[in-house]
């Protein structure tokens, strides 16, 4: 009998090793990728001419502070530059501009399909005072050197702005004529919100009755070296973003002199209703887009990892446990709870009235802002603290990773950079289409640069640069796309 039951278990382990390897195999080879040469030379005289274009918009400081109004002579500039720059674009599209700084473009087109959108913005993050030291070249130096254009911006997101418009430029030189309109929609306040400029534009929008197709932002792109055991770059589109919302749990106590003090003080429960949030998660679950991008990258990883991979029927606890290790896959995969300030007590020896933590959620699509304040609230339950909601964005929904202009942006990737794996993602932050949910039948986020992790320092941080085969591709990319969505 036992015999009987171990050659049993040997043929279910023979079996399910064989089901591995078939399904493991079967999954697409992985073969050596060679990126595809731009089609623009990146050491051509036009190549050129497009960096020093960026670095001219670099030398604009259209910097938001956050703190004070945006510097009209530099926003104002900054659209002059634009139309200095870009004269067939200009004459071919009608520009008006929103709220005093924010631009929006409309490439009228030939027929009655939906409109598509793409998004950009035109500030820039301050550089931190103190750092300026460190910058190889000054931060609006826009320098060119290197192979790359520097300076704050260059990346996020004049980098991107300045190939949509040199696109637009080339296509309406050719005679390009949109059958859609197109609509180029360039915030000026993204870096805070975006709430003057890009909700101002969608105001605009709403009240004419635009509805596009699908917009397209920055949020994602191409990451190389970022994912771990994965050599080629990746392309991440995204089709979904975090929300955010912030608790704030307070305790009180009855007060008096600490020589005397009861079981519990306003800082002991707060502490207890801070642990009970912490210590118990949002569970890690991979979804539909999280496992078709696992599902891209397995054939590029080493075979331990792609069998496990290739099979998440049987592995997908396992794998949501590991990526939940580490910080920023964990991000993806489920709402986040991070306990970021602390207050309570006035004097050593008296007893605090009241104590106070505040809690920063980062929500996962699958989750919602009320639904993270009913299950703080259910965490807390019978501790004696009261919880506050200090404001909320909700995550945005899924956009499908089946329409049309997924598909679009998958092709044109796939001829602009060569057979790079490309997969759905979520953007971590938020970006300027928070403001466009509800006006767009999909929403991406997209930009086509290739990040590797010393990129993504750069940005927001020091010695923030775009190559200038990347600005290159970049351009032939849009130009691509447009073709593609708007013919
Ligand atoms: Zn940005």
């Amino acid at each position: 009998m036992l015999k009987k039951i171990l050659a049993g278990s040997a043929l279910a382990v023979i079996l399910l090793v064989a089901i591995l390897l078939a399904r493991t195999l079967i999954a697409p080879g992985a073969r050596a990728i060679v990126l595809s040469p731009p089609a623009i030379d990146a050491s051509s005289a036009e190549a050129r001419a497009m960096a020093d274009r960026l670095g001219a918009a670099i030398r604009i400081e259209t910097v938001s502070w956050g703190d004070r109004a945006p510097d009209a002579a530099a926003f104002g500039a900054f659209a002059d530059f634009l139309e200095r720059s870009y004269p067939a674009a200009h004459a071919a599209m009608t520009r008006e501009i929103v709220n005093g700084y924010s631009l929006v473009y409309r490439w009228k087109g030939t027929g009655e399909g939906a409109p598509v959108g793409f998004i950009a913005h035109s500030d820039v993050v301050p550089v931190e005072p103190g750092s300026q030291e460190s910058w190889t070249h000054p931060p609006f130096s826009g320098a060119l050197a290197d192979g790359a254009v520097w300076g704050r911006g260059a990346m996020d997101n004049k980098g991107q702005l300045i190939a949509m418009m040199e696109a637009a430029e080339r296509l309406a030189a050719a005679g390009f004529a949109p059958s859609t309109d197109v609509y180029f929609l360039f915030g000026h306040d993204e870096e805070v919100g975006g709430v003057n400029g890009a909700g101002r534009i969608r105001d605009a929008l709403d009240a004419r009755g635009v509805h596009f197709a699908f917009t397209l932002d920055e949020g994602s792109g191409l990451v190389q070296g970022v994912i771990a055991g994965v050599a080629p770059p990746v392309a991440l589109i995204s089709t979904a973003e975090k929300g955010s919302t912030t608790l704030k749990f307070t305790a009180h106590g009855a007060g008096g002199h600490s020589s005397a003090p009861g079981k519990d003080t306003a800082i002991s429960t707060l502490a207890r209703a801070v642990l009970a949030v912490n210590d118990a998660p949002f569970a890690p679950k991979i979804d539909a887009d999280m496992a078709a991008f696992l599902g891209a990258i397995a054939p590029h990883t080493p075979f331990a990892q792609r069998v496990i991979l290739s099979n998440l029927w049987l592995t997908r606890p396992l794998v949501a446990a590991a990526l939940a290790g580490e910080p920023t896959t964990a991000a993806a995969l489920r709402t986040t709870t991070a306990a970021t300030l602390i207050e309570g007590g006035v004097k050593v020896n008296v007893l605090p009235q009241s104590a106070s933590a505040v809690v920063n959620y980062r929500i996962h699509p699958r989750d919602s802002v009320a639904g993270v304040k009913a299950r703080a609230e259910r965490q807390v339950e019978g501790l004696g603290v009261d919880v506050e909601a200090l404001g909320g964005v909700e995550p945005s929904p899924r956009s499908s990773a089946k329409s049309a202009a997924y598909d679009a942006i998958s092709r044109t990737t796939s001829e602009v950079f060569g057979a790079v794996p490309i997969a759905p993602f979520l953007t971590l932050q938020g970006t300027d289409t928070r403001h466009y949910i509800g006006a767009a039948d999909d929403n991406y986020r997209f930009t086509p640069f290739i990040y590797a992790p010393d990129d993504l320092e750069r940005i927001h941080g020091t010695d923030e640069r775009l190559k200038i085969v990347d600005l290159a591709r970049a351009v032939s990319w849009y130009e691509a796309f447009i073709r593609q969505t708007a013919s």
